[in-house]
């Protein structure tokens, strides 16, 4: 239950953002997919208003666009780069997205604990062992009948105390802040209608990093190979040497795939192949794979592979005709932020640093709207909003995670102001 107790602004601001159903549509062609959204846009737009960002708006998309004018003196603020803030209000569509009831358990004592709405919803230390650092902690979960929503309504919630927070603060330096909300992030829309000219930021952040302490500026390099295997159609029973069945040949191409090295066989920093899907009769077989690698080196490694088992299956069945066509699809955003801004990386480890929290980075194991946004040329790390288990009615907060990334923003947002007009290694532009 939320008990009356005091509960810190940041945590009143999530709970109430949570109950707002904002569950995005993938089979949705519109934009914002569900006008639902637009729910928390507006009243986050509303309340950024009332906080005095006077230019705060929401488009027509949904997407929210403030600014914080920076704290430094007029020449010091221009030399110091326009610093984004970015969160997602929409939430995934992996479970039901409300009525989301939340509930806080305090003083967590690291049993499992079985969800109101839902006793077979069960959030225990056994399936999320994460939950064993946080004893004493004061959790937050849905009832157990939907998912939480914390991700990402924990970045929009830490934002949004920060704005109020730093209004209240006019003396600690910060730079030019533009606070963006977005929409359809998960389902990989994210950055689509999202107006860069407007956001007008040369550096950024996204606050939807799940766990503490935790940074994401590394993603895979990943291209998708289209193989199409034309084969020779007769009837089955007088087929000697006459047919060439595109079905099987494109199975056995597939079965030469490496089984140690597909999604459900990695982990980490291992790059895999995923055929994504398969058609095929006797006369036509397509399938498309996913090639991934954190490396390009790797990622070029596999392209090989795929054209090495077709050009086998070619000497193997040659009255088949078998095309391969491989696109990239994204670079492991490092690369863009390395091109542009690696200050982005290194003042998020500086100011953890001066925090005595020591940053773990996270590699992202997909694509990101950070990375969307790094590649469209503004660098953008993902930064820890202390929720976990995202994407399910198990997923968890807590009342001193949301604290922690709002301390830590804070801190980052104040070590953009007192370094963010020195040149950095490779910042300045000049070289
Ligand atoms: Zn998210």
């Amino acid at each position: 239950m939320v008990e009356s107790r005091h509960l810190p602004k940041v945590v009143e601001r999530f709970l109430r953002y949570v109950r707002i159903d904002t569950q995005s549509d993938r089979d949705s062609t519109s934009h914002p997919s569900t006008e639902r959204q637009k729910d928390l846009s507006r009243l986050l737009a509303e309340e950024l208003r009332g906080l005095g960002l006077a230019d705060a708006e929401m488009d027509g998309y949904g997407y929210v666009y403030a600014t914080l004018p920076s704290t430094l003196p007029k020449e010091e603020a221009t030399a110091t780069p326009v610093l984004a803030l970015l969160a997602h209000v929409d939430t995934a569509q992996d479970e039901p997205g409300g009525p989301v009831e939340p509930q806080i358990h305090f003083a967590y004592d690291g049993s499992a604990i079985a969800l109101p709405g839902d006793p077979s919803v069960l959030v225990d230390p056994a399936r999320s062992a994460a939950l064993l650092e946080h004893v004493g902690h004061d959790l937050i979960t849905s009832d157990g009948t939907t998912l939480l929503g914390s991700d990402d309504k924990a970045g929009c919630a830490v934002i949004m105390q920060l704005v109020e927070d730093l209004l209240a603060k006019p003396s600690m330096p910060r730079p030019p802040v533009r606070i963006c909300f977005t929409v359809d992030e998960e389902i990989g829309c994210g950055v689509d209608k999202l107006d860069l000219e407007r956001l007008g930021a040369e550096v950024a952040y996204t606050i939807d990093g799940s766990g503490t302490g935790t940074l994401s500026y590394e993603t895979f390099n990943a291209a998708q190979a289209a193989i199409e295997v034309s084969g020779i159609n007769v009837h089955p029973g007088y087929a000697k040497d006459v047919m060439a069945n595109a079905t099987t040949i494109l199975a056995g191409i597939l079965s030469r795939l490496p089984a140690a090295e597909a999604p459900e066989t990695t982990e980490n920093r291992e790059g895999y192949y995923c055929a994504l899907e398969l058609s095929g009769s006797i006369s036509l077989a397509r399938t498309k794979i996913l090639l991934r690698d954190f490396t390009s080196e790797g990622l070029e490694r596999r392209k090989q592979r795929i054209e090495e088992l077709a050009e086998e299956a070619r000497q193997a069945h040659p009255r088949a005709t078998i095309e391969v066509e491989v696109t990239d699809q994204y670079k492991n955003m490092k690369s863009y932020i390395e091109a542009t801004d690696p200050r982005t990386v290194s003042f998020a480890f500086a100011a953890a640093e001066e925090m005595g929290i020591e940053i773990e980075t996270e590699l992202v194991r997909g694509g990101t709207d950070g990375s969307r946004l790094s590649e469209m040329g503004l660098p953008t790390p993902n930064v820890f909003n202390g929720g976990y288990d995202y994407h399910s009615r198990f997923e968890w907060n807590t009342v001193q995670n949301l604290e922690a990334s709002l301390a830590y923003l804070e801190r980052l947002v104040r070590y953009w102001a007192e370094h963010g007009n020195e040149a950095g290694p490779g910042g300045s532009g000049d070289d």
